[in-house]
């Protein structure tokens, strides 16, 4: 059977041809999937039957699984995804008075293995597929849709005024979930198109940000095919530092990621990159480093986004103080930079950066080899 949900416009065009059906049944196929999320094609009324009969033969429209739901005392909430042969992946949604942000994974662990990262210490099962990816925003515009349209709160009545269709309560996604976006390209680049799609979530190139630790020649690629909006997983302004953090350093050092973010300006929707900037106590949080940093970047638009270590069991890192931050921070700032505070949302649900575990069974070498692999059984 093949799931709709792995096809962006371009894919279905080809699937109606294929079915003998004219290239704008795409359109509505599309609107009927993703905007009024139907599964049952009986339902989409505007549909010839022998067409719906059609589909009912060869095809599903078939998000993945949810197998758990949990909401932050902050109101963050995380549900847990199957992902099959007892694994599962995480999706994070952040209410703000102005926005809903949706955290979505794109691999089932992750191979880069940073050393601050809960998810990279798991090592590496496999991509998630364009239906894995796009269904994350599917199942959350369905679950939160009650939410939106029932509450009458402020934040509820400002996500209406700032959303032309009321039912939509996501208005951005942010690729910051579980793996590395630029590790499965081709299915990221499709659920991209669809989060895009005018037909689908039509969400601007600015509401759509993927988090890449810096796999130079895809940040190339994607800036030639999608360029949404970039943050770059910094946390260090040397190579020596960023080698022990960052271990795709060593093959994509700190000068050639600058100049492919240099080059993704060129092309990007946003005059800007964020750096992401994990604050570890004692290991990256020093004033010095902080000077670093600001030479490293000076000559890129940019804003840095500090993150306060989430810390997660066995992890051997500590948050650095509040003192620590606001100092790096004033050191930024005092240098031109906008800088950020991230925000902790969602920690007593274990929903915070890097904290995001899901259940992986380690397909790499590292199986076995490693203490630090976990899998983490979500209840
Ligand atoms: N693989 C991508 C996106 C997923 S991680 C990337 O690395 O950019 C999203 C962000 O959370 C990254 O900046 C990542 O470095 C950061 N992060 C990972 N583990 C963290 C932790 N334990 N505490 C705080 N931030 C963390
Ligand atoms: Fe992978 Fe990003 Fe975690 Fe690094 S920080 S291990 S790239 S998910």
């Amino acid at each position: 059977m093949i799931n709709l949900l792995d096809f962006n416009k371009t894919g279905l065009i080809h699937f109606c041809e294929e079915m003998g059906e004219k290239p704008y049944r795409a359109r509505q196929l599309l609107r009927w999937v993703h905007q009024s999320g139907k599964t049952e094609f009986m339902e989409m009324s505007d549909l010839a039957k022998t067409f719906r009969q059609k589909l009912i033969e060869c095809a599903v429209v078939h998000p993945p699984e949810i197998i758990s739901d949990h909401t932050a005392g902050d109101g963050t909430r995380k549900w847990l995804l199957s992902t099959g042969t007892g694994n599962a992946v995480e999706m994070v949604f952040i209410p703000e008075p102005n926005r809903g942000t949706l955290c979505v994974s794109s691999q089932v662990g992750c191979a880069l293995a940073c050393s601050f990262c809960s998810t990279g210490r798991q090592g590496f099962n496999r991509n998630l597929s364009v239906a894995e990816i796009i269904g994350q925003l599917w199942w959350a515009n369905r679950l939160l849709e009650a939410r939106v349209s029932e509450s009458s709160s402020p934040d509820a009545a400002q996500i209406r005024a700032d959303n032309t269709d009321t039912r939509r309560p996501v208005t951005n996604v942010v690729m910051m979930g579980m793996g590395e976006p630029l590790a499965n390209f081709e299915n990221v680049v499709t659920a991209l198109d669809l989060m895009l799609s005018d037909d689908a979530y039509g969400l601007s190139r600015r509401r759509v940000t993927v988090s890449t630790s810096g796999l130079v020649p895809v940040l190339d690629r994607l800036r030639e095919r999608c360029p949404v909006a970039l943050a770059v997983s910094l946390h260090a302004p040397n190579d020596a530092l960023r080698d022990q953090l960052v271990p795709i350093n060593k093959k994509y050092p700190i000068r050639d990621l600058l100049a492919a973010c240099e080059r993704y300006l060129s092309a990007a929707p946003r005059d800007f990159i964020t750096f992401e900037y994990v604050m570890l106590k004692g290991v990256n949080d020093s004033i010095a480093l902080a000077h670093e940093l600001v030479q490293v970047v000076r000559n890129i638009p940019c804003k840095l986004n500090l993150i306060p270590f989430n810390t997660f069991a066995g992890s051997g890192y500590e948050r650095s103080s509040a003192d620590a931050i606001n100092n790096f921070r004033d050191v930024l700032m005092q240098a031109g930079i906008v800088t950020t505070v991230r925000k902790t949302r969602g920690d007593d649900i274990a929903a915070a950066c890097g904290q995001l575990a899901g259940q992986v069974k380690d397909k790499t070498r590292r199986t076995g080899t490693c203490g630090s692999v976990r899998a983490v059984v979500i209840g």
